[in-house]
């Protein structure tokens, strides 16, 4: 045991991770999970304050979908959906359906966020050679700044944040790329009306000015995630999806992220209407225990890729745990937990809590902006609050709070400067108040130190 952190420095290369820096902190090795706690392997207990990276929703080590994982296992860990098929995945995608948005049929499964995006580009793609009507060569995507849709390379094409996707700039395909509408420090010569009209008015000249070489327009509904919890403002989803349909352009709602309960409903889509022509699902789909994702579309799509084999319509692609039974089983258990446990209203109640809380830090000096959609919630940290001016990035401020929030027993992962909560949906309200208890005392620590 005591080797542990030798062997994990020797031999682990952690994602996303400066590895330098890990190295030399030693970070938690976390052995246990009980409730919405984590134990490492020192025995220190720590409350998870960020669902084990955005993933988890009703806890660790919940009865019921162990349960439903063991069950799985006393008759079959793995086997393949190429050619075959097995019940739990049938009986997941049949209850996605159900919950997901009218209009999504269809379930094509794989393993993580960035593959149900990389699934639904290449899916859209294709579907323009093969429709009704076609061939028709569209190869441009359209995509937001600071968007993050996953680190394969399909993904991060469409992908628009700097830090993570600039180095592989001569890898990627060509996008078209469309400003964030979120102002909180706007440019030069807008106030924040007016650069949210030229937000918009910037959608409709791209998609007007290359409208027949678009195969999708790709997005995070209401909030983009790792860009730091960029909330954008209400209505311009629906103004998305009302112009891409004008124009008969697909639409991929990424809600590998908002999906399951985080932003208050069950999906994102749901608050302003809108129906996707595809749907991206991973992180929670599980519950937060295993590694499934899900690309839900439209019969419509699906009907062209139909014919004989020889054809040569099949969409060849699919990743070998796609719809692992284990997985299935897991996420089928995380559905009936909503219903049971009534999750959605959790959502309501903690949100609201945290809203209230969130109060007692807006007007601290070194809080820029808060930035919150339901259980997401975005704490940017600044060095002058007038000027909205950035700490130094060497300082690591994000980091720092991460750091102090661990002696006060809370697990964060910042973004930058942004301090991100993002408790699990099913997290009480007592653990809410302990997650803002925490925060904001080790956000004091680090700022004043
Ligand atoms: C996390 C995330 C992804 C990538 O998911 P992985 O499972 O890490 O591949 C894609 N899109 C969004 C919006 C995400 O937040």
């Amino acid at each position: 045991m005591n080797n542990l952190r030798e062997w994990d420095n020797e031999h682990v290369w952690h994602p996303f991770a400066p590895m330098q820096a890990y190295r030399e902190e030693g970070a938690p090795i976390i052995a246990e999970g009980e409730g919405f706690d984590l134990i490492d392997t020192d025995g220190n207990r720590y409350l998870d304050g960020i669902s084990a990276l955005w993933c988890n929703i009703h806890g660790h080590r919940v009865p019921e979908i162990d349960t439903a994982v063991r069950q799985q296992l006393d008759k079959i860990a793995h086997t393949t959906l190429l050619g075959m098929s097995s019940p739990p995945s049938i009986e997941l995608a049949r209850r996605l359906v159900e919950k997901t948005p009218a209009g999504l049929n269809k379930v094509f499964y794989s393993d993580s966020g960035s593959t149900s995006v990389e699934a639904a580009l290449k899916i859209a793609y294709q579907y323009h050679h093969q429709k009704p009507g076609g061939p028709e060569q569209r190869n441009l995507f359209v995509c937001l700044d600071h968007a993050y849709h996953g680190d394969t390379v399909g993904s991060v094409s469409v992908g628009g944040i700097n830090l993570f996707h600039q180095v592989y700039g001569d890898l990627l395909f060509e996008t078209l790329r469309v400003p964030s509408p979120v102002a909180y420090r706007v440019p030069e010569g807008h106030t924040r009306e007016s650069y949210l009209q030229h937000c918009r008015d910037e959608v409709v000249r791209v998609l007007d000015e290359y409208a027949d070489r678009i195969s999708a327009f790709v997005i995070e509904p209401l909030v983009q995630g790792a860009a730091g919890i960029l909330v954008h403002p209400e209505g311009y989803l629906k103004f998305v999806r009302e112009e891409t349909t004008k124009r008969n352009i697909l639409m991929v709602a990424d809600e590998v992220a908002v999906g399951f309960g985080r932003t208050g409903t069950m999906f994102a889509c749901e608050q302003e209407n809108v129906q996707p022509d595809f749907l991206c699902l991973a992180k929670g789909i599980t519950g937060g225990y295993l590694p499934v994702a899900a690309t839900l579309t439209t019969d419509e799509i699906y009907e062209a890729f139909l014919g004989e084999p020889h054809e040569g319509k099949t969409f060849f692609h699919g990743h070998t745990y796609t719809g692992n039974p284990l997985g299935c089983a897991a996420g089928i258990a995380s559905l009936e937990l909503f219903e049971q446990n009534r999750v959605l209203e959790n959502v309501a109640e903690t949100s609201a809590l945290l809203t209230e809380r969130l109060r007692e830090v807006a007007d601290h000096p070194h809080v820029g902006e808060i930035r919150q959609q339901g259980l997401m919630v975005g704490i940017e940290l600044v060095q002058d609050r007038e000027g909205a001016i950035p700490f130094d990035s060497k300082l690591r401020m994000g980091h720092q709070v991460t750091l102090e929030a661990r002696k006060q027993g809370l697990i964060l992962r910042p973004l930058g400067d942004v301090v991100v909560l993002m408790p699990a949906p099913a997290m009480p309200a007592e653990r809410i108040h302990e997650l803002c208890d925490k925060a904001f005392a080790a956000i004091e620590e680090a700022v004043s130190s």
